[in-house]
C-alpha cells in the first residue's frame, strides 16, 4: 500500500499521552505508507529554534509542560497541511490536543473534501510514560528517536539511520515538565477519545509493549484504516 494506491489522502491521527510512542510510531508508519508525519511539537519547536512570532510566544509555555494557545496551533497545522506533500496524506501527531482543535480540523478537512481515516489511540500508564521520556533522545542529524533502556543504536553513539554522531535531549523531557504535560493531556486531551468514538473512527491499542509489536498493531489498524 502506497500514496499511489489511495484514493483520497489518508489522515490519521495519533492520540495518546506524552511517552506514548507517537512520533516513534508516526515515523514507522510514514515509510511503510508513503504518508508524511506531521507533528505539531516538532513546527513549534522549529518555530521557538528560528525565533518566529509564534515561536516567541509559544517557547515559554512550551517550558512549563502547559498547551500552546490553540490559535497559533492551528495556524501552523493550517500552513503545513497546504504543502504540496501532505497530499500524500498525513499522520497527525500530537495534534488535536484540545476540543476546538479537533473542531478546526473537522473544518480544515471539510474544505478540502476530506476526512479522518481513524484516529488510533495509544493507550499506556502514566508511571510507564514517565520512565519512557526520562530516558529518550533523538540523533541531532535526522531525528531518529533512541531511548537509554528501551531503543539504543546499534553501534554506541552512532545513529542507526543516518550514521550521525551529534544526539540531543528535549528540554521539556525532565521529572516536573513531564508532570504538568500528563496533567495537560488528561484534562485537555483525553476527552478526544470520546469526541472521536463519537464520530466512529476511533481505534484503540494497548502502547504498553514492544515498539515492534505495537508497530505492527498499527500498521494492521492502519492498512485497514487506509483501503
Ligand atoms: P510534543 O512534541 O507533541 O510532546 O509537544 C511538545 C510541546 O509543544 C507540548 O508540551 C505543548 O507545549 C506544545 N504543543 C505541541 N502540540 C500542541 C498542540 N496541538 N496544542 C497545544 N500545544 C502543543
Amino acid at each position: 500500500m502506497d500514496a499511489a494506491t489511495m484514493t483520497t489522502p489518508a489522515v490519521l491521527i495519533l492520540l495518546g499521552p506524552p511517552g506514548a510512542g507517537k512520533g516513534t510510531q508516526a515515523r514507522m508508519l510514514e515509510d511503510k505508507f508513503g504518508l508524511v508525519q506531521l507533528s505539531t511539537g516538532d513546527l513549534l519547536r522549529a518555530a521557538v529554534a528560528a525565533g518566529t512570532d509564534a515561536g516567541k510566544a509559544a517557547k515559554a509555555v512550551m517550558e512549563a509542560g502547559e498547551l500552546v494557545s490553540d490559535q497559533i496551533v492551528i495556524d501552523i497545522l493550517r500552513d503545513r497541511m497546504a504543502e504540496p506533500d501532505c497530499a500524500k496524506g498525513v499522520i497527525l501527531d500530537g495534534f488535536p490536543r484540545t476540543t476546538v482543535q479537533a473542531e478546526a480540523l473537522d473544518g480544515l478537512l471539510a474544505e478540502k473534501d476530506q476526512k479522518i481515516s481513524a484516529a488510533i489511540s495509544l493507550e499506556v500508564e502514566d508511571a510507564e510514560m514517565v520512565i519512557r521520556i526520562s530516558g529518550r533522545y533523538t540523533c541531532a542529524g535526522c531525528g531518529e528517536g533512541y531511548h537509554d533502556t528501551f531503543k539504543k543504536p546499534s553501534v554506541d553513539g552512532t545513529c542507526d539511520n543516518c550514521g550521525g554522531t551529534e544526539f540531543k535531549r528535549r528540554a521539556d523531557d525532565n521529572a516536573e515538565t513531564v508532570a504538568s504535560r500528563l496533567s495537560a493531556y488528561h484534562a485537555q486531551t483525553a476527552p478526544l477519545i470520546t469526541y472521536y468514538d463519537g464520530q466512529s473512527v476511533l481505534k484503540r491499542t494497548n502502547a504498553m509493549g514492544k515498539i515492534e509489536d505495537i508497530a505492527r498493531d498499527l500498521e494492521d489498524i492502519v492498512a485497514s484504516a487506509v483501503n
